[in-house]
């Protein structure tokens, strides 16, 4: 039975006109970098829920979750219009396997995140886990405009902290921005202008963690068969672990 709690938003940041991230104070369980919860508000009525990836690592005080206001939508543009103070109710329990725990050892870790999902990779990255485990995490975030490019100040951070293991590589879709890689994430791994950019080539010593949009997992799930790698299953492990934000 699910067990809904209570939270409290402590702070509701608008990074543009429909990205946010929430921070909320709720008792809830202590989850695993990569799981989700569940957050359900009364509409109209009816107690709604949807799921939303933990960005905040397992030892931090308050839940983080980074979300998008979907035009349209009928969750997000509520979850957007919360001030600090209001109640929310959140799943006691996190729930997934999207987890390290998961993923097979290997030489390099590839996090792939469009939009949204960076906050998945970036729960992982606060723990000690990947960095005691990979030899190179490439960190890639795929979004549509460079205003879509938050967390900057963290990502900074750790790549102080981890200045020999972390790249971490932009794809910017919609505007050209200098330094960034101007097309999709499968895109940069079928001309290889990724492997290239890292010197990095893609074989059984890497493993790709992939999060967000299902066209970006498709369709880079199909250019990493190409190059002999093959899903991750607990009963026959492989490369290629996914999570999908929507169908
Ligand atoms: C395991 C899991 C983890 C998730 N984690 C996150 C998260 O951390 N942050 C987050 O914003 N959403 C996340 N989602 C998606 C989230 O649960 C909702 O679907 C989303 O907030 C839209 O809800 P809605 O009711 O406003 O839109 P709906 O009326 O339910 O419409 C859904 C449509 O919104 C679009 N959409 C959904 N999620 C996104 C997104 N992240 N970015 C762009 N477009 C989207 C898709 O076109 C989808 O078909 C997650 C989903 C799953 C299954």
């Amino acid at each position: 039975m699910e067990d809904w709690q209570e939270g409290e938003v402590v702070e509701n940041i608008k990074w543009t006109k429909n990205l946010a991230s929430l921070k909320i104070k709720a008792k809830i369980n202590t989850h695993q970098a990569g799981q989700f919860t569940r957050i359900g508000l009364k509409i109209n009525d009816d107690f709604v829920t949807r799921s939303y990836s933990y960005a905040s690592a397992p030892e931090d005080e308050l839940l983080e979750i980074i979300y998008v206001n979907v035009p349209n939508g009928i969750f997000s543009p509520r979850l957007f219009e919360l001030k600090t103070g209001d109640k929310v109710s959140v799943m006691k329990q996190a729930i997934g396997y999207f987890t390290l725990d998961e993923i097979p050892d290997g030489k390099n870790l590839w996090m792939l995140a469009t939009g949204t999902a960076l906050g998945v990779f970036l729960a992982m990255l606060k723990t000690s886990s990947p960095w005691k485990r990979f030899e190179k995490i490439i960190l890639i975030h795929s979004v549509r405009y460079a205003e879509d490019l938050i967390y900057q100040d963290l990502i900074k951070e750790l790549k102080r902290l981890n200045p020999n293991q972390l790249i971490y590589l932009t794809a910017v879709t919609r505007s050209v921005v200098e330094g960034s890689y101007n097309n999709r994430i499968p895109k940069g791994f079928s001309t290889e202008d990724f492997q290239n950019s890292v010197q990095i080539k893609i074989d059984k010593d890497s493993q790709f963690m992939l999060c967000g949009n299902p066209e970006m997992i498709k369709e880079t799930t199909e250019v990493l068969k190409s190059f002999g790698l093959n899903k991750n299953r607990r009963a026959k492990p492989g490369n290629i672990t996914v999570e999908r934000y929507w169908v």
